[in-house]
């Protein structure tokens, strides 16, 4: 079995019509679906959304595409019980649809069996080639 084959065994459906997990108050379709599928992203903070998605999917090829390539990890591995539950957008910092770099500071809460928490990350976003990427983080 390849790793591929893994990775679609472990796949997680949404309904384009159901909340998008990114918590944005869209539905998937109209918001983090379609990047999912390799739209480019409008801003870093949308990019930041649709990796959040693509973490709690487990949507590696979507986590890999939208990483520069700088600082791209070989593959993504997802821990089986790890749940990201919601995002909480704290601060943005250029990352607009005409700057080439952005700061997204986020919260992403989690569940793992009976343990919760939070990462609590500071992540750097650049824009080539009217892409968005994601570069790297300070976790706090
Ligand atoms: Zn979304």
């Amino acid at each position: 079995m390849t790793a591929d084959a893994e990775m679609a065994a472990d796949d997680v459906v949404i309904d384009d019509s159901a909340r998008c997990p990114c918590g944005s108050g869209d539905i998937f379709g109209g918001c983090c679906g379609p990047l999912l599928q390799g739209a480019p992203a409008s801003t870093a903070e949308r990019l930041m959304r649709s990796r959040f998605t693509a973490f709690g999917l487990r949507d590696a090829a979507h986590l890999v595409r939208t990483w520069h390539g700088s600082t791209r990890p070989r593959t993504v591995d997802f821990e089986p019980d790890m749940e990201w539950r919601r995002l909480v957008i704290l601060d943005r910092h250029a990352g607009g649809p005409f700057d080439r770099d952005g700061i997204v500071e986020f919260e992403a809460f989690w569940r793992q069996g009976t343990q919760r928490g939070a990462l609590h990350e500071r992540s750097r976003f650049v824009r080539e080639d009217r892409q968005w990427y994601y570069v790297d983080g300070d976790v706090s």
